[in-house]
């Protein structure tokens, strides 16, 4: 029932209705018409039998008293009675006279059988039918009619009786007339029928009706609008109000054209609402496009107003840096003079630190800071900063700790650069924050499925701390707290960078810190593993490097750090150089006084004997002088770039070494041609590394004129970067081809290294003197 549909569930409920009163009716006539014939044929009867009884002559009757009896003539008399009033009524089928006995019995006396012809004579015989009734009449004494009709030998009978008084007036038989009831049964089962059929067309009718009405009136028109309804969902606006269907539904006044009035407006309202919508939209659309057109331009506008304005502070900040240097090193200074010019320098120094953290976050900030990540010897990496650190610890006399997992995977793919400016945020902070205890700095590795490696670097000091207050807020750009004296070193800007950061590589920086205790700050990142993080280091401009040509070469290395040691023979051993590794000065003076080796590459701090001493007896030792060497340290300082070369290193080279960087050294002092595999070509990575290589020679190098060339030495000689920029700046309006040159001289200028701009240029101009 539930699942019927809407007509069939009204046609149903109607015709049920309908049937029920039907059913009512055509009964109820059924049994009027029944009762009106019953008592019909009884009122007949009552009135055949009351006007019987006073035609039989109850004294003749009385005389009547055995067989023998119907001769008498008072017996024929009565018998005649009989058969006239039988003649009364063709419908009668007997009539006869009983009397009481002494006995309370009935006995026959008169009987007239129209079938039968009165000859059947009965006096004196037993009357057998129900003697209660009789017995009642006695007691009643007036004529009456049974309520019951017999069936006999397939007759229905109707009985009527009349008292009969005998000699003393008092009731003691009756006369019987038996009624022929036939015709009112069948009448009976006529109408019966009749009411039956009658029932059945009604019925038959109503459903045809209800099912016309209902299909007609009321569920067409509701599916029309449902077919409508679904029109409008699918947006087909046009087609639902041109349909013929609602010019039909609208000209109904009931409710259901009420409804489809109401709907036909909601449609046109809708359309016009969906229209103003797509407008509005559209309109919207065109408006934000704009907006964001604006906004990217003002971005765009602001970014390069950043890289303008930091290019503007950088200048004045490289002349005031490189004065302060050159005056450092320069003329006997008053005691004052020096502390102002320490000063100063520390405050330039300041300032550019706040000028590249501020270009930092606004990168961030504008999202143009992406991750570039790149295949990179794991250990070397973080044992640089490692490096680093410990000298700042040591500098500060607290002990500086270093424990990396024993199973770091070896290559890795990460954005080295940004890595490494985190830790050394991190670690740096910590030895900045930490006056007495330690710092230490650990690594762990958890492989979590092939190639890929979660690591969690974990920097604990034992410093000031961080109160519940300032945990809250150090994250945040600009904010310092605790000391105010350690606040002066910082900018404020380097958690906040570093969260970002941290937040780009997928992870979070978190931070546990108890004040008068000391901090620990961690992060866990996913890294893959870079198995072929030697090939790819090895992979250049011009391709990936598969060795050289001509004979195999010996190559020394001098590191106490196995890290160290392991990427410089990771890389050259596979290029076809013999590697040897020692691990200080003393062994690598032994070493090279055995193999001769056709290079050197030595570290500088090392214990037993550092790298500028080993340099020193090398540069002593004729037979081992000539071989050059390359020093390689994680101190960028150009004071201690300048011992090594004093010492006697041929050039320097940063570290993390920068596969590019020690193969443009090599090629330069082994005279080398590489043989590269032309199908896979790299761009190399351009890093602050990359660009402090002293000694590598850029292709192509386009010189000035003489002219310009001994100005700008001239510029170098008296420390005026100011003006070397200057003319660097007309330089490249005038030609790209100097593009090579200037940029050249500008990474010495950027890094105040005016020693180094004058012996470029001095390889351009032979006859320039120093
Ligand atoms: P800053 O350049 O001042 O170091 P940071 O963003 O790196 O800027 O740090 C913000 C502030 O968080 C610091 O000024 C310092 O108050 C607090 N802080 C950071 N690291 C530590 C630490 N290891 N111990 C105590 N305080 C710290």
């Amino acid at each position: 029932m539930r699942n019927w549909n809407l007509s069939t569930k009204i046609i149903a409920s109607y015709s049920v209705l309908i049937a029920v009163m039907a059913g009512t009716i055509a009964s109820g006539m059924y049994w009027q018409l029944y009762y009106s014939q019953r008592q019909a044929i009884r009122n007949r009867l009552l009135a055949i039998v009351s006007l019987a009884v006073p035609q039989i002559d109850s004294d003749y009757h009385g005389l009547v008293l055995q067989r023998s009896d119907r001769t008498s003539a008072f017996y024929k008399i009565n018998q005649d009675k009989l058969v006239s009033i039988q003649a009364t009524s063709k419908d009668i089928l007997r009539i006869y006279t009983v009397r009481q006995q002494p006995n309370k019995k009935f006995v026959y006396v008169l009987n007239y059988d129209p079938a039968d012809r009165g000859k059947t004579v009965l006096i004196g015989m037993d009357y057998t039918k129900s003697l209660d009734d009789l017995y009642t009449a006695v007691a009643r004494n007036a004529p009456f009619v049974e309520e019951e009709f017999y069936n006999t030998n397939g007759e229905t009978i109707l009985y009527g009786y009349a008292p009969i008084s005998n000699l003393q007036g008092r009731v003691n038989g009756f006369l019987v007339v038996e009624l022929d009831a036939s015709s009112v049964v069948r009448q009976e089962i006529r109408v019966a029928g009749f009411a039956l059929v009658t029932f059945l067309a009604v019925l038959l009718l109503t459903v045809v009706l209800v099912r016309w009405l209902s299909r007609s009136l009321v569920v067409l028109p509701i599916l029309q609008l449902n077919s409508a309804a679904k029109q409008l969902e699918t947006g087909n606006w046009n087609a639902t109000l041109a349909s013929d269907v609602y010019d039909g539904l609208r000209l109904r006044t009931d409710e259901l054209g009420e409804l489809s009035a109401s709907f036909n407006s909601m449609a046109k309202q809708l359309q016009t609402s969906f229209a103003t919508l797509e407008q509005k939209v559209e309109e919207r659309t065109l408006e934000l496009a704009e907006a964001k057109e604006k906004a990217d331009s003002a971005n765009l506008a602001k970014s390069e107003f950043l890289a303008n304005m930091s290019h503007e502070l950088r200048t004045p900040l490289n002349g005031i840096l490189g004065y302060a240097q050159i005056l450092q090193n320069g003329e006997p200074l008053t005691e004052r003079a020096k502390k102002g010019i320490d000063i100063i320098y520390q405050c330039g120094n300041h300032l550019l630190n706040l000028i590249n953290d501020v270009l930092d976050l606004a990168k961030i900030e504008a999202r143009k800071l992406e991750l570039y990540p790149e295949d990179a010897y794991f250990p070397a990496l973080l044992e640089g900063v490692a490096e680093m650190m410990r000298v700042r610890a040591g500098q500060k006399g607290i002990p500086f700790t270093y424990q990396p997992d024993s199973n770091l995977p070896v290559g890795i793919t990460v954005d080295e650069k940004r890595l490494r400016q985190v830790l050394i945020n991190l670690l740096g902070n910590a030895i900045k924050f930490t006056d007495e205890g330690e710092v230490t700095f650990r690594v762990q590795t958890q492989e979590l499925e092939i190639s890929i490696y979660r690591i969690r670097f974990e920097i604990e000091d034992t410093g000031v701390g961080i109160s519940p207050g300032g945990l809250t807020k150090i994250f945040q750009p600009f904010e310092q707290v605790g000391d105010t004296k350690k606040q002066g070193e910082g900018t404020g800007l380097g958690l906040a960078i570093s969260q970002q950061i941290v937040t780009l590589m997928g992870s979070t920086l978190n931070v546990e810190s108890q004040v008068g205790k000391g901090s620990t700050f961690w992060f866990e990142i996913e890294l893959p593993e870079a198995k072929e993080w030697a090939t790819s280091l090895r992979t250049t401009k011009q391709g990936r490097v598969l060795g050289f040509e001509g004979s195999k070469l010996k190559v020394l290395v001098v590191d106490d750090r196995w890290e160290n040691r392991s990427v410089v023979v990771s890389l050259l051993e596979p290029l076809g150089f013999e590697v040897i590794a020692v691990s200080n000065g003393r062994e690598g003076l032994a070493m090279a006084q055995e193999i001769h080796p056709d290079l050197i590459i030595t570290d500088l701090m090392m214990p037993e004997m550092d790298g500028y001493e080993m340099l020193r007896q090398l540069r002593q030792i004729p037979e081992l002088k000539h071989i050059p060497a390359i020093a390689s340290s994680a101190s960028v300082f150009e004071s201690n770039q300048n011992e090594s070369i004093t010492a006697g290193a041929n050039a320097f080279l940063p570290k993390p070494v920068e596969a590019p960087a020690l193969l443009k050294l090599l090629e330069k002092y082994l005279n080398l041609k590489w043989v590269y595999d032309q199908n896979s070509i790299a761009v190399e990575p351009i890093t602050a590394n990359s660009k402090a290589i002293s000694s590598s020679i850029p292709d192509e190098i386009v010189p000035p004129t003489d002219e310009v060339l001994s100005q700008l030495h001239t510029f170098a000689l008296q420390g005026r970067l100011m003006a070397i920029e200057q003319q660097l700046k007309t330089l490249e309006k005038a030609n790209e081809k100097y593009h090579s040159f200037i940029q050249e001289i500008r990474q010495y200028a950027d890094n105040f290294q005016t020693e180094k701009i004058r012996t470029f240029i001095e390889k351009y101009l032979p006859n320039v003197k120093s």
